[in-house]
């Protein structure tokens, strides 16, 4: 059983990856920025709480990302493995899955951690657009859409995210190296940790992925 956390800084691929990944291995990709995305976009009690938060590059509480996380991944889609993509993203979300994982069946066996250097993170995030409905993420230099502006998967027009403006960019890259880059050590001491260049191109880092996760499937 697959049960994986993807990591990395923003900007290094988790959301092209994952989306591959949860395609080619059947699993529901599970990423906390898109779940904070739609509860802004649909208005409600959660989305007006963190509006400013998200978009200002912060994080949202633990205790609130943890309780969303665990009741997401306690679904029956999650019972044979799952792709989560964004979480945790601080030691103590870390430890709070160690916790709930384990007690609703969904202990994490596997972290693909995607590096990159941080000039290239800069300008993959300049030129992200992405797609509002089906989350899925393009550049406009180096990953265009078929056709300008219009997401290959579900023809919705693309947009620039709020928070990948510069000063945005900056609080989560900082946020990155402060709070989420110590995960790495806390999940290879656990023996989990399997890191990639992220700067591969595509097929290269899919070829990749895809022998690690057959020989763990
Ligand atoms: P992402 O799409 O993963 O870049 O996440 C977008 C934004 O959602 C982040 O910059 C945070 O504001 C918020 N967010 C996503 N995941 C978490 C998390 N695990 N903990 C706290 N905030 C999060």
């Amino acid at each position: 059983m697959l049960n994986i956390i993807l990591m990395g800084p923003p900007g290094a691929g988790k959301g092209t990856h994952a989306k591959w990944i949860s395609t080619e291995f059947g699993l529901p990709h599970i990423s906390t920025g898109d779940m904070f995305r739609e509860a802004m976009n649909s208005g409600s009690e959660l989305g007006n709480k963190i509006k400013d938060i998200v978009n200002g590059g912060g994080l949202v509480s633990d205790e609130l990302t943890s309780a969303l996380v665990k009741e997401r991944l306690s679904r029956p889609d999650c019972a044979n493995g799952y792709l989560l993509d964004g979480f945790p993203r601080t030691i103590p979300q870390a430890e709070a899955l160690a916790l709930f994982g384990p007690e609703i069946g969904r202990e994490v066996n596997l972290v693909i951690d995607i590096e990159c250097p941080e000039d290239v993170l800069i300008a993959r995030i300049a030129g992200r657009r992405v797609c509002p409905k089906c989350g899925a993420s393009f550049n406009v230099n180096t990953m265009k859409p078929k056709t300008e502006g219009i997401c290959d998967y579900c023809g919705s027009p693309l947009i620039q995210r709020k928070d990948d403006n510069a000063s945005s960019f900056k609080v989560r890259l900082d946020n990155y190296f402060k709070s989420t880059e110590p995960l790495l050590a806390y999940y290879r001491e656990r023996g989990l940790l399997h890191s990639f260049d992220g700067t591969l191109p595509l097929l290269n880092m899919e070829a990749e992925l895809s022998a690690l996760l057959k020989g763990k499937r």
